[in-house]
């Protein structure tokens, strides 16, 4: 789920985008000035900002150059008045991803931001997958536990792979030999057991707990 920061002064306009939001399934956040949109967007937590122009305390633009100064790379889409497109396009120098003018339709608003999401998918995202601070590199297969770094045999990277994926579920050895070993294993062989051993002994043992008479469990 999304959640986009609205910084938008005018209390109408600022309603009718929440409300849209809301039922387009995206979390919002509003503020009414500039300062607590800056606050808020260098707080991390959001994936966009929906940015009016003409804010008091510190506008658009400023609120934009700032967070661009600072390397925040988020996706912001800028509201501005339908007379003032010009002065807006020039003002943005590149620091927006976007702008719709007033009076918009929500659609068209809705459309740009789920465009401007899917852009910001960061081009790494999916080579690595973590689960507190164990973190397993899709590319190197190597594991990072803490400020450890683990070198992992291609059935342990497959099986801690599996684990990652589903963190907190019971997976069956049944499903860890499907998945991991590719093929029906005879259920009464005990090689998950036993991989699931040695790779306690290289992520740590509580990480993996056995649930009696169901499988395991990355915790
Ligand atoms: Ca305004």
């Amino acid at each position: 789920m999304s959640r986009i920061l609205i910084a938008e002064d005018d209390v109408n306009i600022a309603s009718f985008i929440q409300k849209g939001l809301h039922s387009a399934g995206f979390v919002t956040t509003h503020v009414a000035d500039g300062g607590t949109a800056l606050l808020l967007a260098r707080g991390g937590g959001f994936d966009l900002v929906i940015l009016d122009i003409g804010l008091p305390v510190m506008d658009g633009f400023a609120v934009l150059r700032q967070l661009r100064t600072e390397g925040l790379r988020l996706p912001v889409i800028v509201l501005t008045a339908r007379d003032a497109v010009e002065d807006t396009v020039a003002g943005l120098e590149g620091g927006a991803n976007d702008y719709v003018s007033k009076p918009f339709r929500f659609a068209e608003l809705l459309a740009r931001i789920r465009v401007r999401l899917q852009e910001a998918v960061p081009a790494d995202a999916g080579l690595h997958l973590e689960h507190g601070d164990l973190l397993l590199d899709l590319r190197t297969r190597r594991a990072q536990c803490g400020e450890r770094v683990v070198d992992l045999t291609a059935r342990e990277f497959g099986l801690l792979e599996m684990f990652l994926r589903h963190p907190d579920q019971v997976l069956t050895r049944e499903q860890i030999l499907k998945h991991v070993w590719g093929y029906d294993f005879n259920p009464a062989s005990n090689v998950v057991d036993v991989y699931v051993r040695t790779l306690r002994k290289k992520v740590g043992d509580s990480r993996i707990e056995t649930v009696y008479g169901m499988g395991y469990r990355l915790r």
